[in-house]
């Protein structure tokens, strides 16, 4: 496995590759990696010839400087954890390399931003969508995998490849959960023993309203009212966003019918946690 740190280096094995009839896969990740990445690196294992794997935290799609400072990193032990997933490159640019100086580009995309993560995080998926532009200009991956955990980011990046014509296909994988149900995220690793448990509370309300939507309830506002009671039970859970929003385009319902995700943002303690599901399709 070769760890690549600049752009230029990336760029030659990518382009060495050129040509031949071989598939690349790319998953990009922030690190600290966890079983939720390595469904995705083993998923694209299984599809593609040569396999791809970025380690970078973003700081463009930080909105808040404390969260990046804080944000974990494991440059060696991710390191370790991949080579054992036979991936056959991971490209781990520092921030100089992937931001320059002078650097002054941005990517936007209207409306998905408008909802969910992005009403609440400004400038958030503008640093996603350049940092995916940038990565995927850098690789020229033929697919990329991505999570359900950041169900906005995956619409995000999907039609930004459309938008853009960039000819890779993306592929959306499940959320991989903790046996309590806790979406997993590196983010977890900030939760003491006792918000741990508390965390349990997003999948809770994000179930309770799956089960509402199956017993025939519709009302988006009486749905929303039993998953906050659900979160507000818990003491130090507060609620950044519960949404109910058309799996598509992201726009909030009122009435659930047709493909359908529940989706919630809360801060446990000093942590903010995400999660989501599909409630109706
Ligand atoms: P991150 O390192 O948090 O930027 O995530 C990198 C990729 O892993 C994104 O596509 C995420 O959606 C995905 N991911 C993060 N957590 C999970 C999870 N629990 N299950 C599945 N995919 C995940």
């Amino acid at each position: 496995m070769d760890v690549v740190r600049s752009i230029s280096e990336m760029q030659v094995m990518r382009n060495a590759v050129e040509g031949q009839k071989c598939s690349i896969g790319f998953v990009p990740t922030m690190g600290t990696l966890h079983e939720g990445h390595l469904s995705l690196i083993r998923s694209a294992r299984d599809e593609c010839d040569k396999l791809i794997v970025s380690i970078f935290v973003n700081p463009m799609q930080f909105d808040r400087e404390d969260d990046l400072a804080a944000y974990p990193q494991q440059l060696e032990t991710d390191i370790d954890i991949v080579k054992k997933e036979k991936v056959d490159v991971v490209f781990a640019p520092c921030k100089e390399e992937i931001y320059p100086e002078g650097f002054c580009t941005r990517v936007e995309l209207k409306k998905l931003t408008e909802n969910l993560c992005g009403k609440r995080r400004p400038g958030h998926f503008e640093g996603v969508a350049t940092i995916i532009t940038k990565l995927f200009n850098i690789v020229k991956p033929d697919r990329a995998y991505l999570g359900q955990k950041d169900y906005q980011q995956y619409i995000i990046i999907k039609r930004l490849v459309q938008d853009l014509n960039m000819g890779i296909d993306i592929k959306l994988l499940p959320t991989v959960r903790d046996k309590d149900g806790l979406a997993l995220s590196s983010r977890n690793r900030h939760l003491s023993a006792e918000e741990r448990i508390k965390a349990r509370c997003l999948y809770e309300a994000l179930l309770k309203a799956k089960s509402l939507v199956r017993d025939n309830q519709r009302e988006v506002e009486k749905i929303k009212s039993e998953m906050e009671g659900i979160i507000l039970h818990v003491r130090d859970a507060k609620i950044d966003y519960i949404s109910i929003v058309d799996s598509d385009t992201l726009i909030e319902k009122t009435e659930v019918s047709g493909d359908t995700i529940a989706a919630v943002a809360v801060w446990i303690g000093s942590t903010r946690l995400i999660d989501n599901i599909v409630i109706d399709t």
